[in-house]
């Protein structure tokens, strides 16, 4: 039988594997930090109404710049960033994949190199690969947080092109201050003019700011946003970034003209006219993720600081094993190959119940 390594790939691809969380038939599933309430029926309705009449159209190309989108995108970061933010600083793409992608195909490439601060989210490492990006995994400290003094070390020697500073990160969910993006931004401008891609993806979960004012005299800095988690539209695909003006132009370059659907637009145009009442629900989450931090560590596990919609728990001898035991019990968590821990996404009340019943005779049945 004909398999991959038998078709002329590129040696790069030899031998590995695609991304592949579990999406398994589960009742409850926490493995993917997904958003669990249903959009709200009038928000599906407007949905309807907003794909209906762009369907009249569809005999033509979308807005190849999704202008609107990209103005009301701006406006939902300006009254909640604390930075005012333009059309002109802001890109739409298929979910904030797509727009790391187009980062990477713009600023990384054959012959460059892209560093991020591992355990982190394992795309940005994937999609260094596909697009010929040479990877360097940075350090992080024991408890999962990055050493400034480390991490300028390892910006200096390396001089990568990109850098990626996620916060809140996944899969440890503990979030990043401030002046050490500062000085890491610093760092990587001394040691190359180089981008720092600060990847905001879980930041409306979070107990502080947005890292948008940074934007303010920097260039070479992009913040990258998503649908997917506090929108609670995972299926929707769109992500977004906001940088300088120039950003936004250099991306242009290696965009698929018409990348974003004009179904896209219309349903994303349309969530964002629901922004309050889908963040009403990022409070229920973030109560819910601060109530899963405090019944865990009670139950007696080692969970690490959480601004995001997920928790990182341990310790265990055998992380797979315990996924497993969890999965035998009706629910399905993440192990994200950090050793000796998982992650859970919060999920409605009923769910984390679930979970914490699960852990909980887990607990037992191990102590
Ligand atoms: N960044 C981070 C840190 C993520 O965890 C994720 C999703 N798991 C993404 C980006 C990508 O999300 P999407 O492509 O759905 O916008």
């Amino acid at each position: 039988m004909t398999g991959i390594d038998d078709l002329p790939v590129r040696d790069e691809l030899r031998g590995k594997s695609p991304y592949g969380a579990p999406q398994l038939d589960v009742a409850v599933r926490l493995n993917t930090n997904e958003n669990p309430y249903p959009l709200p029926e009038p928000l599906v309705e407007r949905i309807a109404e907003r794909v209906r009449e762009a369907a009249r159209d569809l005999n033509r190309y979308p807005d190849r710049d999704a202008v609107q989108l990209r103005t009301e995108l701006a406006g939902y970061l300006t009254r909640t960033g604390g930075h005012r933010v333009g059309v002109e600083n802001v890109w739409a793409a298929n979910g904030s994949n797509e727009v790391i992608q187009q980062l990477l195909q713009t600023f990384g490439g054959p012959g460059r190199t892209a560093m991020g601060f591992e355990p982190s989210y394992s795309m940005h490492a994937l999609i260094a690969r596909g697009t010929g990006t040479g990877w360097i995994p940075g350090p992080r400290d024991e408890d999962f947080t990055i050493d400034p003094a480390a991490a300028e070390r390892a910006v200096a020697e390396h001089r990568p092109d990109v850098v990626f500073l996620t916060t809140p990160n996944n899969p440890t969910g503990n979030a990043m201050p401030r002046e050490t993006v500062v000085a890491l931004y610093e760092a990587a401008q001394a040691a190359k003019p180089s981008m720092v891609i600060v990847d905001e993806a879980y930041v409306e979960f979070s107990h502080g700011d947005s890292l948008l004012p940074l934007l303010e005299g920097r260039p070479n800095l992009v913040v990258s946003r998503t649908m997917s988690k506090a929108f609670g539209a995972a299926g929707l695909r769109l992500g977004y970034l906001a940088a300088h003006p120039a950003v936004v132009d250099a991306v242009q370059l290696v965009r698929l003209p018409y990348h974003l659907s004009a179904v896209t637009q219309a349903t994303a145009l349309a969530a964002l006219e629901h922004t309050d009442t889908l963040l009403a629900y990022v409070e229920r989450l973030k109560a819910e993720r601060d109530r899963l931090v405090t019944e865990l560590r009670a139950i007696g596990y080692e969970v690490t600081e959480s601004d995001a919609n997920f928790v990182q728990f341990g310790r265990f001898a055998d992380s797979h094993e315990a996924w497993q035991k969890i999965l035998d019990r009706g629910v399905l968590v993440r192990d994200n190959g950090v050793p000796g821990r998982l992650r859970v996404s919060a999920g409605t009340p009923a769910e984390n119940d679930a979970f914490l019943d699960a852990v909980r005779e887990l607990k037992k049945e191990q102590s």
